[in-house]
């Protein structure tokens, strides 16, 4: 049960790139990284605004010197402080994300990444070889994936209850872009646009989420081949999609589904995913986050709660408050932040036993994220046909 910082050496000090005033998702990270005492906001660039920027530094109780009107400013000076960050969370929208991440790095800092970690494989790849030369975290912020219900499913399959893995069905399908709103939110607005969203929307945007689930749940399974069909309802968006349908075949003959939308209109959310073996079936659903359904075939359904003491070790390990209480996308964050907060630690100390007992959305999901991405959209734009997965 987590109850108070694991840190032995002290809290990180940490800044932000980008979540400034009225961001959506900047609230979250700093309400995941301060709640468990492991970090200290000091300093930021928060804003493509400077100024405003600035302000809401010091909204946050920031000194204004250490409020800077970017991130080059930022890792420049801060890291001539002898006080200065040791990790900083890029929140900016994707285009800028490569950049930042290799800036800080360079910077001999450690970093959390927002979702796409960057647009090319390449690019990728490049920012593993840094940060591997560096020794420095990249940690990417797959937020559900710090929920205690994804390690009881990853628990489960591992031991065999499920049977043999036959198909794993996956959705992030939400309501909110069935018109054109990004005509009046700019937050939308650059999530349609190529240059600052990357090669796709919304299999970048929400799909990557389940995937990644999938591989915290499945880690045997290796995608050999895949098929992408991708659409623009609202017209406007293309060449990017607001609707995806992807089928992959893994490696053993297992096959899973990703439908990745923004039309989906009336789902608030709609993110599950459902793994289904030869015996039994688990159900995820992330606006139910408390409750996984169990089904073995020829039973009555079984609901499995979190916190509760049947669940395995794992699922336990993080819980904050035990069953009843839910705990939702807020204790999800905070997990992962309390174990990028560990890796930091046990990078800086050369603890590899530590590090290797370490679990949480690292670089590699980072690269897995956008290589999916860049082959869905070569088989969408081939015309939906069946790529090997590179
Ligand atoms: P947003 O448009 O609401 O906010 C972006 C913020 O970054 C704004 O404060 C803006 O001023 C600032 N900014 C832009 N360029 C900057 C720069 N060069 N330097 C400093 N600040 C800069 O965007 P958002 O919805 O918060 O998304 C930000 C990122 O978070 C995106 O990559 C998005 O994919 C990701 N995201 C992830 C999740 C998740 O669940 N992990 C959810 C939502 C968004």
């Amino acid at each position: 049960m987590i109850t108070s910082s694991p840190l032995r050496n002290g809290t990180i000090p940490w800044a932000m790139v980008g979540g400034g005033q009225g961001s959506q998702i900047g609230y979250i990270h700093r309400s995941a990284a301060l709640r468990d005492g492991n970090f200290q906001l000091v300093a930021g660039a928060f804003d493509i605004d400077a100024e405003r920027g600035r302000t809401f530094g010091q909204s946050l109780g920031l000194q204004a010197e250490r409020c800077y009107d970017n991130y080059q400013a930022l890792f420049n000076a801060e890291s001539q402080r002898a006080d200065g960050i040791r990790a900083v969370s890029i929140a900016t929208p994707n285009g800028t994300h490569f950049a930042i991440c290799k800036a800080a790095i360079e910077a001999g800092i450690h970093v959390v990444c927002e979702k796409p970690l960057c647009f090319t494989t390449a690019e990728a790849e490049e920012l593993l070889a840094l940060s591997k030369q560096h020794q420095r975290v990249v940690g990417v912020t797959y937020g559900y994936a710090g929920h205690q219900l994804i390690e009881q499913a990853r628990e489960m399959i591992a031991r065999g209850d499920l049977g043999d893995i036959r198909i794993v069905q996956m959705q992030f399908a939400h309501g909110f872009h069935n018109e054109a709103v990004e005509l009046a939110n700019p937050a939308t607005r650059w999530r349609v646009d190529p240059k600052f969203a990357g090669p796709s929307y919304v299999l970048g945007d929400v799909g990557t989420h389940p995937l990644y689930l999938s591989e915290v749940m499945l880690p045997e399974l290796k995608i050999q081949r895949l098929m992408c069909s991708r659409q623009s309802f609202v017209k406007s968006r293309a060449p990017l999609e607001d609707n995806a349908f992807t089928i992959m075949e893994y490696e053993g003959g297992a096959i899973g589904y990703v439908w990745s939308c923004a039309v989906n209109a009336g789902s608030m959310h709609g993110q599950k995913i459902r793994v289904i073996g030869s015996k039994a079936s688990l159900e995820w659903w992330d606006e139910r986050p408390n409750q996984m359904s169990y089904e073995i075939q020829g039973q009555p359904l079984q609901v499995l709660e979190r916190g509760m003491g049947y669940l395995h070790p794992a699922a336990l390990h993080d819980d904050r408050i035990g069953g009843g209480h839910p705990e939702g996308l807020f204790e999800a964050w905070s997990n992962l932040y309390y174990r990028f907060a560990l890796a930091m630690e046990a990078t800086d100390a050369g603890d590899a036993t530590a590090l290797a007992m370490l679990r949480y959305p690292d670089i590699h999901a980072g690269i897995e994220g956008v290589r999916w991405v860049e082959n869905c959209v070569r088989s969408a734009d081939a015309g939906a046909t069946w790529v090997d997965y590179v």
